[in-house]
């Protein structure tokens, strides 16, 4: 098989990745490890940034983000039982969507589908091959088929853990990283979440995070020891726990149910430079990791997925390399400072094992300072909506 471009990862950033290019009748395939019920069945981020709303229409898929997304004016943080509203529609003019990721995804899926575009699903052991040469080529298996497609670039939107960021050799990728002390214990309940708006709150049992995909759909977090395993957590636990770690008079309003999913995420800080190698581009997890207080791993792949997608646009429509020379070095100048807020935010939200009474106290003093000072809260809102592309 021959395509333009060979995109590993049928996650959000491949499937828009993919989708974008055919708008500009670039031709792709999609190598995907799973299946699209499996891609489907992950539940991750739900807010979204302007910008990958904009990109979602641009791929002409944005109609029921715009129905159904739920536009958020603002967010509430909490200390113990004090609680602060910062108003991102009065202090940057944007609010942000909330929307899952697995409608972002079953969206694309449905619009790549309808297009004929190409997607291989249960694409095992791909290998990425000659990425520093003028004709890279992909090879992979199906079942007991082995395939190859030789392409002009290979975009690596494969995730954390794909094969995309391990095929740069050692020598050429820098790895930065800080993994964080705790987790996140995550529940999914067919419940009306406790208020419109999200709630991150810092309580001196832990972080934990009010959060919704829809208006009978309600998306909770706690933070939790790396040791503790999903199973020793019952829901009775889970929703006694989160009473205790936000305002007493939203507790009281909190409806409860049975979780319908429920898993731990670790919370780490990660980026591997560059983001090209060659013909080999990398793009999203696979090349950088945001711990999730702030709500920015989906949307910075979206931001890479911008860059890329009109570097390629430039090569194919323009002739013109440019886009696709600077594309490591423009996204990753995004990328850090999404990593910095992303770190600044998880450090003033979340309570540490080594934390000392004076490190409280800079917890709390901040918090009050983010709660009287409209600057601080600008600043916080400008991050949180989205940096520019
Ligand atoms: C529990 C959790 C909660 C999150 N919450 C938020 C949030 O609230 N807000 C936010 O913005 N972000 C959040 N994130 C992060 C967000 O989900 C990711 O940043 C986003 O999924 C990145 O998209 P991606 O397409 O780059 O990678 P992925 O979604 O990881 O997609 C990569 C795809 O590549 C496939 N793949 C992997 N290896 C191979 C291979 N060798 N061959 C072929 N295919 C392969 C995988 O199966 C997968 O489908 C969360 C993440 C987790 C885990």
């Amino acid at each position: 098989m021959r395509t333009q471009v060979a995109i590993i990862g049928g996650g959000p950033s491949g499937l828009l990745l993919s989708q974008l290019l055919h708008v500009r009748g670039i031709d792709s395939v999609v190598l995907e490890r799973k299946t699209r019920d499996y891609v489907l069945s992950r539940i991750r981020a739900g807010v979204m940034e302007r910008g990958l709303y904009e990109l979602m229409k641009e791929a002409g898929c944005g109609a029921r983000m715009e129905r159904e997304g739920m536009p958020h004016d603002g967010t509430l943080l909490s200390y113990g039982d004090e609680m602060f509203r910062v108003n991102f529609k009065d202090l940057t003019g944007h609010p942000v969507m909330v929307y899952g990721q697995t409608e972002v995804t079953r969206d694309l899926y449905d619009a790549r589908e309808a297009a004929d575009g190409k997607v291989e699903f249960n694409a095992e052991d791909v290998e990425i091959c000659d990425a520093d040469t003028d004709s890279p080529y992909v090879t992979y298996r199906v079942g007991s088929e082995s395939r190859r497609i030789d392409c002009d670039f290979i975009a690596g939107c494969d995730g954390f853990h794909g094969v995309s960021r391990k095929t740069i050799p050692a020598d050429v990728l820098k790895e930065y990283e800080r993994v964080y002390p705790f987790g996140w214990l995550g529940v999914l309940s067919e419940t009306p979440p406790v208020n419109h708006e999200l709630i991150y709150a810092n309580s001196p049992r832990g972080f934990a995070l009010c959060s919704m995909r829809n208006a009978n759909l309600s998306r909770y977090y706690i933070q939790c020891p790396t040791t503790d395993k999903v199973e020793n957590w019952s829901d009775e636990d889970f929703w006694a726990e989160l009473k205790r770690r936000i305002p007493a008079d939203q507790a009281e309003n909190l409806v409860t149910g049975p979780s319908i999913e429920k898993s731990i995420a670790p919370l780490r800080s990660y980026v591997a430079e560059p983001m090209r190698w060659g013909r080999l581009f990398l793009c999203g997890d696979a090349a950088h990791i945001v711990p999730p207080t702030g709500a920015k791993g989906l949307n910075t792949a979206a931001s890479d997925v911008h860059y890329l997608y009109n570097g390629l646009r430039q090569f194919y429509e323009e002739g013109d390399a440019e886009g696709i020379d600077r594309y490591s070095e423009r996204a990753l100048s995004r990328v850090w400072k999404v990593e910095r807020f992303s770190w600044w935010f998880s450090g003033l939200m979340h309570r540490y094992p080594d934390q000392t009474d004076f490190d409280l106290k800079m917890q709390i003093a901040e918090l009050e300072f983010l709660r009287s000072n409209t600057d601080a809260q600008r600043a916080m809102a400008t991050n949180y909506v989205g940096l520019p592309y």
